[in-house]
């Protein structure tokens, strides 16, 4: 069913509205093991820097439930969807591949994470809050229809897309994808579909292998990939934000725009081998915000993909290091902790709360 999208308030009534926080405790659930990047730390991290910073007092928190299965199936094939559940259910260790571990909440922490979509698309689109951020994990963008990735079980953006459509008949929607990795799963989902413009930024000749062309095949579907190489940093990528997505959201003249917003390309990530600071991760908000201010009234939201630092006190020596670095050149307090992860997220909603 199609709902009517709530008419703006008048002028009198009219207060300015403010970004949007999705969080669910059950994310925290999907339990991968010591040794896995993918931890739940990530997103307590993320949460506790936006308490500590009163970031979360400024935000709306929004309540989650549990998607409901047909917003998974608009995305994922059933039987994919009833064994991501029986192999939670019968301790099964890992789906589809070593890469991706389940634990018995991992079913429940996938559908909180889309859980966490919907809410806050359905926050932006009847005008409860302006924007929104969703915190959570499993992340999504490597998942196919019927297959885990690259730790990933249901593709949180691609279900929040097809539920745009679906619930509100939002024509257009904008995917932009920063996270150092393409995110072949949502590039897969709307491989046929004209109607979401996926726009990806990634790391050239890195996992998963794929994003080193439009690769749209001729079909119908929508695809800019700029793949970046080994070490880039922020004018790459502002650059391919300002001189790629820009014209084509120009040109496409999206409805919604959706990020999926991985900070793995964070400079210092373990995995991800790029110099993206955290003031390139504003620069980069405002353009995707500028784009959804031009185009859709503002209407954005940003979900969580990658980024796996989350504290910057994995490694003693190189936590040394990092203050000795902050003395040296001032910027920082003596025994300020990296926090790669955090630190990024931070930059990422201070600049979707701007005015
Ligand atoms: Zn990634």
């Amino acid at each position: 069913m199609i709902v009517a999208v709530n008419q703006t308030a008048p002028a009198a009534e009219r207060k300015p509205l403010r970004t949007g926080f999705a969080f669910s405790e059950s994310c925290l659930g999907h339990v991968t093991g010591e040794s896995h990047p993918e931890t739940p730390a990530r997103l307590s991290a993320v949460v506790k820097r936006l308490a500590d910073k009163n970031l979360l007092s400024g935000m709306e928190r929004l309540s989650v439930r549990a998607a409901p299965l047909k917003c998974i199936t608009a995305v994922h094939a059933p039987e994919y969807v009833a064994r991501v559940r029986d192999a939670c259910r019968k301790g099964a260790g890992v789906l589809d591949s070593p890469d991706t571990p389940i634990s018995a909440k991992s079913y429940e922490a996938a559908l909180a994470a889309a859980g966490c979509t919907l809410a806050a698309v359905d926050a932006v689109m009847t005008g409860r809050v302006r924007n929104a951020f969703c915190a959570v994990r499993p992340p999504g963008h490597h998942a196919l229809r019927d297959r885990a990735m690259g730790f990933c079980v249901f593709n949180n953006v691609a279900i929040a897309a097809r539920y745009l459509q679906q619930r509100y008949g939002i024509a257009r929607v904008l995917v932009a994808d920063w996270d150092v990795h393409h995110g072949n799963g949502t590039q897969a989902a709307f491989h046929d579909d004209p109607s979401v413009l996926y726009f990806s930024v990634h790391r050239a000749n890195f996992y998963p292998g794929t994003g080193n062309g439009d690769e749209n095949d001729g079909g119908p579907g929508r695809v800019i990939n700029v793949p970046l190489p080994a070490g880039s940093g922020d004018a790459e990528y502002i650059a391919a934000f300002r001189h790629r997505l820009v014209p084509a959201a120009e040109a496409f003249n999206p409805k919604f725009v959706l990020v999926s917003a991985g900070f793995d390309a964070r400079a210092g990530d373990p995995l991800g081998g790029m110099r993206v600071t955290d003031a390139g991760y504003t620069e980069l908000t405002r353009i995707v915000r500028g784009i959804a201010d031009r185009h859709c009234n503002g209407r954005l939201v940003s979900v969580l993909e990658g980024g796996y630092d989350p504290t910057g006190l994995a490694d003693g020596a190189s936590k040394a290091g990092e203050r000795r670095a902050s003395l040296a050149d001032g910027a920082s307090k003596a025994g300020e902790r990296r926090a790669s992860l955090a630190d990024a997220v931070e930059a990422h909603v201070r600049a979707l709360m701007e005015r």
